[in-house]
């Protein structure tokens, strides 16, 4: 699939997909009567499979920031990187993202930064590859950035087990082992035009990316929003926000903000870029 790029004053951003699957609205967001759905398969064909499905996209993105080379979030993984993950949410499908990467010109030893928006088993699949016994970062010469937060709420095989299987000890824990993890607690800025910042309740450590040069601004928001729906429907809630109410809260700054600063804005789960617009006084998605 070809990737698309986004210029935000001197920073390029790319989409780099790494698969798609077809999830039922009554497993994603199972309090929404399905009627309510009919104004948005409507008006964001390209978002749904059929009349009752969502198009879920597992996307990253490579950013370029004075110099630097950094990725957001490392998707699902292959069967050998996220073993279960790939075969329970992921079909059986590998993930392409290291092939994506290549075709935007890249290497994974060009990765400096992975920045993780959160700990979620489809966000960091692509970490670790394993060969035999032995594991190594996928991204040789990176440091991996995510939330403290995240870590202590997974952590334990019991918390991680929420989605009936471990993706921690495969993905995350081997991290720590190999030494490339960086916990952050609060905004931190990666590069003088990139700054992450806490946007949690999907999951407590939730991080989003604040995209600031030449004037221009991005969100790349990770789990903030599920689908362009979102947008227009804050308080839907998803399955697997871990805080419903502070999702709620964080979705509705973050629309605030990003209408305010004029901001392009991107989620993980749906593909390409977009913009908040107002119609009779409400709020939609408008794609780029
Ligand atoms: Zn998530
Ligand atoms: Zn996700």
């Amino acid at each position: 699939m070809p990737h698309s790029t986004l210029t935000i004053g001197s920073v390029e951003i790319s989409v780099l997909h790494d698969s798609e699957v077809a999830l039922p609205f009554s497993a994603t967001f199972p309090d929404v009567p399905p009627e309510a759905w009919a104004p948005y398969l409507e008006r964001f064909p390209e978002a749904y499979s059929g009349s009752d499905k969502m198009r879920i996209h597992f996307e990253c993105y490579l950013v370029r920031s004075q110099g630097r080379t950094l990725l957001i979030d490392t998707g699902l993984g292959n069967s050998s990187s996220n073993p279960n993950v790939v075969a329970n949410i992921g079909g059986g499908i590998d993930g392409v993202l290291l092939a994506e990467l290549q075709a935007a010109g890249f290497q994974a030893g060009d990765i400096d930064t992975v920045f993780l928006t959160h700990l979620h088993p489809d966000h960091v699949g692509w970490n670790v590859t394993r060969n035999g016994d032995d594991e190594s970062p996928t991204f040789p010469n990176a440091r991996y950035v995510a939330h403290e937060a995240d870590w202590a709420a997974f952590e334990t095989p019991l918390d991680s087990e929420i989605f009936g299987y471990d993706w921690w000890a495969e993905t995350v824990a081997p991290l720590r082992r190999l030494g490339v993890l960086d916990l952050i607690s609060g905004e931190t800025e990666l590069t003088g035009e990139l700054t992450v910042v806490p946007t949690p309740g999907h999951t407590p450590g939730s991080m989003s990316m604040i995209v600031n040069s030449g004037g221009e601004r991005a969100f790349i928001m990770g789990d903030v929003f599920h689908g362009p729906a979102q947008v227009t429907e804050t308080d839907w809630v998803f399955h697997y926000d871990m805080d419903p109410d502070q999702a709620g809260l964080t979705r509705r700054g973050m629309l605030d903000r990003a209408e305010s600063e004029n901001a392009a804005i991107a989620i993980c789960h749906h593909s390409g870029f977009g913009r908040v617009v107002r119609e009779s006084g409400r709020r939609y998605w408008q794609a780029l």
